[in-house]
């Protein structure tokens, strides 16, 4: 942040994770890996966007939504519509999206973050809805592109926040709580590199006291949390010496430079209103039953921040321990199951973290 005068960082994340389910969002097609199957091998009618093909919505694209949205302490809305987002790009076939616009599937939620000084604050998120991905291009240096439209119909989970984040590395902590929480659950991957998780910053930045809102920036194309804790700071140190050199920030797209380490402007910022979202004539409202989603919820695993908080309040585990056991599903139900065998809490810690894990 700038010397000269005293800014206070606002950001707020919109972060896209595909949901690992067998089938897309709209039709029978394989979810396949986008790196190693061979391009367009997993396509069909329906998510090549042929005229009079009829979507159908995958329910266990709904049902890893849910578990989603109940882990992130959302209110789930029973009656959901789907809308049709309008925009041409190669990538997308049908020249819309199908995606959730004013009904979304779930809102009102909130993620504690803890920072480095073990300070935690509540970040809100806004909204959890889901939506399907597009296809992958790939410009090719000589001109011309390619594309791959196996990723197109993937189902496609949106987490939006509310601006509640103040840092680059409180994005980074919180993106990294996001990913840990759909591996728990068995709905994505995390694989940050193969974009099947992806996350676009929006910073602004205010006079410290201030409660109004800035110009903001969403950057884009960052692909490790390295990227998004520096490409956040970056663009704060930027938008502040543009507010101190007596300019204005523009609202605008800007990309991440991975190896020139800067952002760089992309588009001038699109508003809702380009659009054209409307309720999606192919499907019927989605109605969704509160027992089930009562069942989904009562069937989530026990998520990293409790089992934290149980290894170190019944078990007496370090803080470090206790988030190394955590982090990861399969080794918190390994560690759970030697405790639960008659294990010693602490002298099982130890071995796995010093012996198991070496
Ligand atoms: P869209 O980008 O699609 O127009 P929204 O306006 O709902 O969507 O905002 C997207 C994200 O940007 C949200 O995470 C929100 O918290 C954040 N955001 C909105 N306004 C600002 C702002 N002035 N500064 C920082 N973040 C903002
Ligand atoms: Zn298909
Ligand atoms: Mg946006």
């Amino acid at each position: 942040m700038s010397e000269k005068s005293s800014y206070e960082a606002v950001i707020g994340l919109e972060i896209h994770a595909e949901m690992l389910t067998d089938s897309k969002m709209f039709c029978g097609c394989r979810v396949v890996d986008s790196v190693e199957a061979a391009p367009n091998s997993a396509v069909c009618p329906v998510c090549l966007g042929m005229p009079g093909m009829l979507p159908v919505i995958n329910s266990r694209a709904i049902e890893y939504a849910l578990r989603v949205a109940l882990a992130l302490n959302c209110e789930i809305q029973l009656h959901n519509i789907f809308a049709r987002k309008s925009y041409f790009y190669p990538d997308l076939p049908k020249a819309f999206q199908i995606s959730q616009y004013e009904l979304p599937l779930a809102r009102h939620g909130w993620l504690d973050v803890e920072g480095a000084d073990g300070e935690v604050r509540r970040i809100r998120i806004r909204r959890v809805h889901m939506e399907e991905d597009t296809g992958k291009l790939t410009h090719l240096e000589g001109g011309g592109s390619l594309v791959d439209y196996n990723r197109s119909g993937v189902p496609l989970l949106e987490i939006v926040s509310e601006p509640d984040i103040r840092s680059g590395e409180e994005a980074r902590i919180f993106t990294s709580k996001i990913r840990q929480i759909l591996r728990y659950l068995g709905v994505n991957s995390g694989d940050m590199e193969k974009g099947v998780l992806r996350v676009e910053p929006n910073i602004s930045i205010r006079p410290v006291g201030s409660e109004i809102l800035g110009t903001r920036t969403e950057l884009k194309n960052l692909n490790s949390f390295r990227a998004l804790a520096d490409g956040t700071d970056f663009e704060i140190k930027r938008q502040s010496a543009v507010l101190d050199a007596g300019e204005l920030v523009i609202q605008e797209t800007r990309g991440w430079h991975d190896t020139r380490r800067v952002t760089f402007s992309q588009r001038v910022k699109e508003e809702a209103d380009d659009y054209r979202y409307f309720a999606e004539p192919d499907l019927p409202p989605l109605q969704l039953e509160k027992d089930w989603v009562d069942e989904i919820a009562a069937g989530l695993p026990e998520l990293p921040d409790a089992k934290i908080a149980r290894y170190r309040e019944t078990l007496g585990l370090s803080a470090y321990d206790a988030g190394v056991l955590a982090g990861d599903r399969r080794v918190a139900e390994f560690y759970d199951t030697a405790v639960s065998a008659g294990g010693d809490p602490k002298t099982m810690a130890n071995w796995m973290i010093n012996d198991l894990f070496a």
